[in-house]
């Protein structure tokens, strides 16, 4: 049994606006026979509802015989509504001991109160949903920044689904090929040639590895990109990321050593949310608890999108000492910014710009616009190259997980397919292939992920 328990003909409902005071306020109400329940605090509502309309009239209290509130109630059909079933809207006024009563007058009447995610769960068991729409529901609620918004919104609007979908009907397609050239063999009927089986896995693998591919760039427009700040201490690293932020997030102090632990600013560009790190560096220290920092840093800045490598352009020995930090972590690109412009004479040296983990940057965080200008456009140039073209992108860590697995199924039998292999020794791993696909779809999954993907939703939705 899941969180949910067996109860999927109770009527539930439960505010669906945050708590507190507001303008309005909205309780949703579902479940076969709602309107049973409803129409005991709101006897206005006349027999016959159409769905999608809206009813104006006054709520009453069962027990105290008055009136809660003046509220408009929408009605939504079986089947036309969000979860499927009979359900309501109620808008009240938004004060919270008026919500409170109208729900205790609700649970009086028959319902219970819906548990987080409830409505969403109701909606995928009565398919209305498929289980990466619903999971996009809540990461919609929760994106942060524009894009991260519009990945979750096509993936309610399933067009991620739609490619799931479609690769999961190539899957069961060519199997039932394999499976029938299997059986029936020996008796001469035709089915597809080696080569149409090999082209059809082989499409298979590459719409996979398609989707695969799309998670390094899906993740981070959904997640925000990770830029960490190194540097010696005094160069400007907080002024730097007060002047990014275009607000005080960092202690700036002129002793060395002043930002000892981090410091994240979280800013959106051009509607991606970029998270900037300020840190304590990774010099040699004695001290303990910078040594604690320094280690953390260290981490930040092995799983970072982006090392921003600050150094006093008026002092060149604090770049030289910075190269060779930067050497300790791979893999990570580093743009060096020459900060305190403004107090050198004359033009920058030739910058190292061999390649692009010695690029530098000349900024002075004297002038925050400016700075922040040239460390937008570099990183809207070299971090959002990719736009968000019509094709679906993968931005969930279990999505990923199973589709590469899917993946890996399809290469090594699209490989064994064009070696002739039997079909029999292929088959199996196709088979797994799909079930990795129902899984993501919802189609075929365990209790215990639906569990999982449930419990992080907010009550009301
Ligand atoms: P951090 O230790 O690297 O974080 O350095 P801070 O941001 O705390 O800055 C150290 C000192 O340098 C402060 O007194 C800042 O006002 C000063 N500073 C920062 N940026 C500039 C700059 O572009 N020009 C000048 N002249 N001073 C700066």
């Amino acid at each position: 049994m899941n969180q949910y328990g067996l109860g999927a003909n109770e009527v539930i409902c439960a505010l669906a606006t945050p708590p507190g005071r507001s303008s309005i306020g909205v309780i949703r109400v579902s479940g076969p026979a709602s309107s049973r329940v409803v129409r005991k605090i709101a006897p206005f509502l006349s027999e016959n509802l159409s769905s999608h309309k809206c009813y104006f009239g006054q709520i009453q209290d069962q027990e105290a015989r008055q009136t809660i509130d003046e509220v408009l109630i929408t009605y939504f059909q079986e089947g036309k509504s969000y979860t499927g079933e009979e359900s309501f809207e109620i808008s009240c006024h938004g004060n919270p001991v008026l919500l409170d009563l109208t729900i205790k007058n609700l649970i009086s009447s028959g319902a219970r109160l819906a548990r987080p995610g409830e409505f969403t769960y109701r909606a995928f068991m009565n398919g209305k949903v498929d289980l990466v729409e619903a999971e996009a529901v809540h990461s919609l609620i929760v994106a942060q920044g524009a894009m991260s918004a519009k990945i979750a919104l096509r993936q309610l609007g399933g067009q991620l689904s739609e490619g799931l979908v479609s690769i999961r009907k190539d899957l069961y397609g060519v199997l039932a090929q394999m499976e029938a050239s299997i059986d029936f063999s020996e008796q001469g009927l035709e089915f597809w040639t080696q080569e149409q089986m090999y082209q059809t896995v082989f499409s298979i693998e590459n719409k996979l590895r398609d989707l695969v591919s799309s998670y390094g760039v899906g993740r981070r427009f959904s997640e925000g990109f990770k830029v960490v700040l190194l540097g010696e201490p005094n160069v400007g690293k907080s002024s730097l990321i007060n002047a990014l932020a275009g607000d005080s997030v960092a202690i700036v102090d002129s002793s060395p050593g002043t930002t000892r632990d981090s410091v994240t600013a979280t800013i959106e560009i051009d509607g991606v949310v970029f998270q900037f790190v300020d840190t304590a560096g990774l010099r040699e220290t004695q001290d303990r608890v910078e040594l604690m920092g320094i280690q953390r840093t260290r981490k930040a800045a092995q799983e970072a999108d982006l090392l921003l490598a600050v150094w006093d352009a008026s002092r060149p020995q604090t770049r030289d000492q910075l190269v060779l930090e930067t050497e300790e972590i791979t893999g990570t690109p580093v743009l060096f910014i020459g900060n305190k412009m403004d107090l050198v004479v004359g033009k920058p040296g030739e910058s190292a710009d061999r390649e692009l983990r010695l690029k530098d940057l000349f900024v002075s965080t004297l002038k925050p616009g400016e700075a922040r200008g040239a460390i937008f456009d570099y990183l809207k140039s070299h971090l959002l190259t990719k736009d968000l073209a019509d094709s679906p992108m993968v931005s969930s860590a279990r999505h990923f997980e199973s589709l590469q697995a899917a993946l890996s199924l399809a290469e090594s039998s699209s490989a064994a397919v064009r070696q002739g292999l039997g079909y029999e020794f292929v088959a199996g791993d196709l088979q797994i292939a799909a079930s990795k696909i129902d899984e993501i779809l919802g189609i075929r999954v365990d209790e215990a992920i639906i569990d999982r993907i449930f419990k992080d939703f907010c009550l009301g939705k």
